[in-house]
């Protein structure tokens, strides 16, 4: 009888993308049904993850940051998840922004830049004008002629929505060895979503992906067959891969996945899982630090780019490295002085893993710390961040001061994803 229950849900969507339960409504179900570890995987955006962390808080339910992006191979689609993945990693959110235009579909995409230019076009009238055929820019072309915002359809492509028009949008095909080296740069364990329900072309095409990075496959799946998972649990032993599995829940009524926790997933997974995300030294950290263990936290700052100078670096980092001595951290450590770009913008870094700071009987004082720190003057508006070894991030900002309440809520938080 010890192992009654499912324990794990590694795969689970929500309204953040097309799920019917909202973040906070998903961890609940997942606290009723009794789980340990789950794992937000909505389709090509990270927006619920932080919601899902939030609403676990104290509750001894571990939610893994995960995504499940889209990528297009000339065999047709596969899904690849990324966990553990840094949620601010620029280049990650980028190429999820970008698979989300291609979802809401490149011609709505280019009304909606036209009407923020101030031509506001009905997607309706734009369908009609394609009759029935998938809409594409000549139909856009035409509505804006038929609103009287251009003169020809010429005057349309010339002015708008040619190649390099200001309100064309690109086509976007991201291949799975894109998608994977991204999740990898965010610091996360690509996995290949339900491995064996895309065909045996996408099966064929596991050794090439191990080669660019795969490192699991989901095993265990609503719609995948005992002789099917057997024959994954074979692949996953050749290539050396992580055993992963979910149940696709996206609601009680939905045609894709099962209900949340039906599938049995051995906590085993889970474990492995935490283990290769932070066994492996991302780009943010590189430089031949040791590993985060699982009683220590990395902190990291966020900085301008003059800051990126060497000596600059040295005198911002030096005084924090310092007063975190002072305030009684075990082990101050600098893993790496790596500055990675972070953002759209490009104008804000991350400076890499700062300290390394063993917790958990410092992590009242140190949470206290950074968010005192964040406030005073000396932080000149830069953002500092916790990372814990679970994935937890929590960032201190000017802005943003938490009350007593929350501060205490957040040590609860990070002690118990220790
Ligand atoms: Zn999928
Ligand atoms: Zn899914």
């Amino acid at each position: 009888m010890r192992q009654h229950h499912n324990r794990v849900d590694l795969h689970l969507h929500s309204t953040a993308s097309d799920g019917v339960y909202t973040p906070s409504e998903v961890v609940r179900m997942a606290l009723e049904r009794g789980l340990a570890v789950i794992a937000l995987t909505d389709h090509d955006t990270l927006g619920g993850v932080a919601e899902a962390q939030q609403a676990a808080v104290g509750t001894g339910l571990e939610v893994v940051a995960g995504v499940e992006v889209n990528s297009e191979g000339d065999w047709g689609d596969l899904h690849i998840l990324g966990y553990y993945v840094d949620l601010n990693h620029g280049p990650l959110q980028e190429q999820l922004e970008a698979v989300r235009d291609v979802r809401v579909g490149r011609a709505r995409k280019m009304i909606e830049r036209l009407t923020e230019m101030g031509m506001p076009l009905a997607w309706e009238d734009v369908r009609a004008l394609a009759g029935g055929a998938s809409v594409g820019r000549p139909h856009v072309a035409r509505a804006l002629v038929n609103r009287g915002y251009v003169k020809t359809t010429k005057e349309a492509f010339d002015r708008f929505i040619a190649n390099d028009g200001p309100a064309y949008v690109p086509r976007m095909r991201l291949s799975p060895s894109e998608v994977i080296q991204t999740i990898i740069d965010a610091g996360g364990v690509p996995v290949l979503a339900h491995a064996a329900h895309f065909g045996k072309q996408a099966i064929a095409l596991i050794p090439e992906m191990v080669g660019y990075g795969l490192r699991g496959l989901e095993v265990y799946y609503p719609h995948h067959s005992p002789e099917q998972i057997e024959m994954l649990l074979g692949l996953c032993q050749e290539h050396g891969l992580l055993v992963t599995g979910g149940t696709d829940f996206h609601g009680p009524d939905s045609s894709e996945g099962a209900q949340l926790g039906s599938v049995h997933v051995p906590l085993e997974c889970a474990e492995r899982l935490r283990e290769a995300a932070f066994q492996r030294s991302g780009p943010a950290h590189t430089g031949g630090e040791r590993p985060m263990t699982p009683s220590e936290v990395q902190i990291y700052l966020n900085v301008t780019e003059e800051d990126a100078d060497p000596k600059r670096l040295d005198e911002l980092t030096g005084r924090l490295l310092r007063d975190l001595r002072e305030l009684g951290a075990e082990s101050v450590e600098r893993p790496s002085g790596g500055v990675t770009p972070e953002g759209a913008k490009g104008d804000t870094f991350t400076l890499g893993a700062l300290a390394l700071v063993a917790v958990p009987a410092f992590l009242p004082r140190l949470v206290e710390f950074l968010q005192a720190w964040s406030l005073r003057g000396e932080s000149q508006g830069r953002r500092v961040k916790i990372k814990t070894p679970a994935g937890l991030e929590v960032e201190f900002t000017p802005e943003k001061k938490l009350s007593q309440a929350e501060l205490v809520a957040l040590v609860e938080n990070l002690t118990q994803t220790q």
